[in-house]
C-alpha cells in the first residue's frame, strides 16, 4: 500500500482505469453495469482482485442498491473463479474504508479479494520489506480473463497462441491459429497447457493473445499467448511459421489476434 500512496498518477487510478480504452494495460478483468473488477498492480497475493464500483465514492452508503447488488454478486463469482483459476485454498475479502482504516485510495472504495494457500505467509514482508510473488502479472491476468470468457461469456473454446521463445514464430493448424475445446472442470489455462505439455520441451504462459477490451469479450474467442519450444518427437507436427508468413497465411480474425498477442508479449 505504500507503493499505491507513493504512485504519482494524477487523478483516481480507478476512475482513470474506468475511462482507459486499454483494458488489458490497466488490468481490468471485467467490465459490468455498475461495477468492475481490477488486478492490484501490487497484490498482496497472486491473483489478488478488487471488486470496484464505476461511482467515485467513499463509503457502501453513497452508492446505488444496484451498484451495491452487483458488487455482491461479482465478489461472489470471483471467489469461485479464483478457487478454480488459482487452486487457492482459501480467500480474504474485505473493503478498508477510509485511510484510518488501511485503504490506499480512500476516496473510491473498493472490495479486496486475495487468494491465500496455506503456508503462504512468510517472514518476507517483515525482514525484507517486500513479498515474494510467484507469477508475474500478464500470466495472471490472462488465467483469469481466459476464465472470464468461459464463465460469463459461456465461450466454449479458446485459441492458442504457441510462439517461439524469441517471439520469432508461432505454429498453425490448417493455416489458423489452433483452438482447444474448454473443459468444465478445469481452468481455461490448465487444459490449455495440459493439452499442450505432450508435445513441449518447454512451454510457459505469457499473457492474453486477445483484445484489449473486456467488451469484446461477448463475441470473441478468449486467447492465450504461450512460450512453446517443440519436443523432438513433436517438431515435425508443431512447425513454427515466421511472423510474416503466419500474417499472410491466417484468416483476417485469426491474424488480428496475433498482432495484439505480439505487440504485448514481444
Ligand atoms: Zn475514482
Amino acid at each position: 500500500m505504500a507503493y499505491v500512496a507513493g504512485t504519482a498518477e494524477p487523478g483516481c487510478v480507478f476512475c482513470n482505469a474506468l475511462a482507459s480504452n486499454d483494458d488489458v494495460g490497466s488490468l481490468i478483468v471485467y467490465r459490468g453495469v455498475y461495477a468492475f473488477v481490477i488486478l492490484n498492480l501490487y497484490p498482496y497475493n497472486t491473483g489478488h482482485l478488487m471488486v470496484v464500483p464505476n461511482a467515485h465514492v467513499r463509503d457502501p452508503a453513497a452508492l446505488s442498491s444496484g451498484a451495491r447488488a452487483e458488487m455482491a454478486e461479482l465478489t461472489a463469482s470471483f471467489c469461485t473463479g479464483l478457487r478454480l483459476v488459482m487452486g487457492c485454498d482459501g480467500l480474504n475479502i474485505g473493503m478498508n474504508l477510509g485511510s484510518a482504516a488501511g485503504a490506499g485510495i480512500a476516496d473510491h472504495l473498493h472490495q479486496h479479494i486475495v487468494p491465500r494457500w496455506i503456508g503462504d505467509a512468510n517472514f518476507m514482508p517483515i525482514v525484507g520489506g517486500t513479498k515474494v510473488l510467484p507469477e508475474l502479472l500478464p500470466a495472471t491476468y490472462a488465467k483469469i480473463r481466459a476464465e472470464v470468457a468461459r464463465q460469463k461469456f459461456a465461450a466454449g473454446s479458446v485459441i492458442v497462441l504457441l510462439m517461439a521463445p524469441d517471439r520469432s514464430g508461432v505454429c498453425l493448424s490448417d493455416e489458423a491459429l489452433p483452438r482447444l475445446p474448454v473443459a468444465s472442470d478445469t481452468s481455461v489455462w490448465r487444459t490449455v497447457l495440459n493439452a499442450i505439455a505432450p508435445q513441449a520441451a518447454a512451454c510457459e504462459l505469457l499473457g492474453w493473445g486477445g483484445a484489449s477490451s473486456t467488451v469484446s469479450d461477448a463475441a470473441e474467442l478468449p486467447a492465450l499467448a504461450i512460450s512453446f519450444t517443440p519436443s523432438v518427437a513433436a517438431t515435425a507436427t508443431c512447425r513454427l511459421w515466421s511472423l510474416g508468413e503466419a500474417g499472410s497465411l491466417l484468416p483476417d480474425d485469426d491474424r488480428a489476434v496475433l498482432l495484439h498477442a505480439v505487440s504485448r508479449v514481444a
